[in-house]
């Protein structure tokens, strides 16, 4: 069986690393907010070529303490792209902002700056632009946007650890970025984790107090904070596997192109190859989606599906995100995500693209 992703395999190569530095935590005796803490925000802030990263207990978390840093109120809309995955549009939802969706563009899959501005009233506020699937969004063009509506911008980089966008990381392309350390993530460690990274001093300061109650001295409260911190385990794990992150992206990049260049299937569409994308998640796209699914499995081979869902047909939304995004919805029934991993044995990839060949 060629699986989608073997997160065992992942973490095995770091085994007697990983052991050693979780023993140290334990005998260390101090588990929140302590050295490992400090060394990984210290260590990612200058990965992604920022001032400051911030450690949070989960992704979600991350974008929504980067909204509520900048202060938004009930009412206030943020643009959102329509096919990322829910979390992105949770974290506005759960600060009584409101999610305005625009349609992705069909080639990149990340938001189609062209469509902003039409959906751009007195009441928005900010853009979040998503880095779907390892790619990151036009964000030159959507900062132009920003600027010229006075917007603040937001980066959701949870599928984005170490991409560029000309000649800057991941994370150092807006205002404020939140990232996710979930195991599966191109950076991930053994349960949940996230960060939030920035220039910007007073965020930094801010988001630092609003995820510890809201407290920058202890027992007295600045703000109404949540509690969700990185903890000293996961950031031990996550100093270790930063150091070998962009060897194994650099690996995910060998693997993307292997896929772009050898399958050759007219029924099949495939992304575009850059040396500047992560290639978190693998996707192609066809008509025959549940086929190919079926066949690979027959075959022995794990796809996923990258969502198999729209967010504005969610069930807890009710209908309230709007119902016309036929982009979306295309690229909804259509796409299905490879195996890709740096532990994935290029004999491996070999044979997935063999049996797409034969599809
Ligand atoms: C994983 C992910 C999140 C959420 O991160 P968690 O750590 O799982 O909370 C947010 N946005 C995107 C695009 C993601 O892929």
């Amino acid at each position: 069986m060629i699986r989608f992703l073997d997160l065992h395999k992942i973490n095995e190569r770091y085994r007697k690393e990983i052991d050693e530095s979780i023993k140290e935590v334990l005998d260390s005796g101090w588990y929140l907010l302590g050295k490992q803490n400090e060394e990984f925000c210290k260590n990612f802030a200058e990965y992604c070529g920022v001032k400051y990263a911030v450690g949070i207990a989960n992704g979600l978390d991350a974008l929504k303490l980067a909204i509520m840093a900048l202060g938004f109120k009930q009412g206030d809309e943020i643009i959102v792209p329509s096919n990322t995955y829910i979390a992105s549009i949770l974290a506005i939802s759960e600060c009584g902002c409101t999610p305005v969706l625009v349609e992705p563009d069909i080639n990149t899959y990340n938001i189609d700056a062209d469509k902003i501005e039409a959906k751009i009233t007195k009441n928005t506020k900010a853009i979040l632009a998503v880095h779907l699937y390892g790619q990151t969004a036009n964000m030159q063009k959507i900062s132009q946007i920003a600027d010229k509506y006075n917007l603040k911008l937001i980066e959701d980089a949870a599928q984005a650890h170490g991409a560029y966008h000309n000649g800057k990381r991941a994370g150092n392309l807006a205002d404020v970025a939140g990232f996710s350390f979930y195991p599966g993530k191109n950076l991930g460690c053994l349960g949940d984790g996230g960060a939030v990274t920035t220039n910007n001093e007073e965020l930094y300061n801010k988001i630092k107090a609003l995820r510890n109650y809201g407290s920058h001295k202890k027992y007295e409260n600045l703000y109404i904070g949540l509690n969700s911190r990185l903890d000293e385990v996961q950031a031990a794990v996550l100093n270790i596997k930063l150091k070998t992150l962009d060897t194994d992206n650099e690996y995910r990049r060998k693997i993307a192109k292997y896929y772009i260049e050898n399958i050759k299937n007219e029924k099949i569409i495939l992304p575009n190859y850059s040396n500047d994308h992560v290639y978190h998640i693998f996707t192609v796209r066809t008509e025959k989606r549940d086929e190919l699914q079926q066949y690979l499995k027959e075959n022995n081979i794990e796809t996923l599906i990258h969502y198999p869902i729209p967010p504005h047909k969610q069930v807890c939304y009710n209908g309230k995100l709007g119902d016309s995004y036929p982009v979306s919805e295309k690229i909804h029934s259509t796409i299905l995500s490879l195996p890709i991993s740096p532990v994935l044995e290029m004999e491996e990839v070999e044979k997935v693209v063999e049996v797409i060949n034969r599809f």
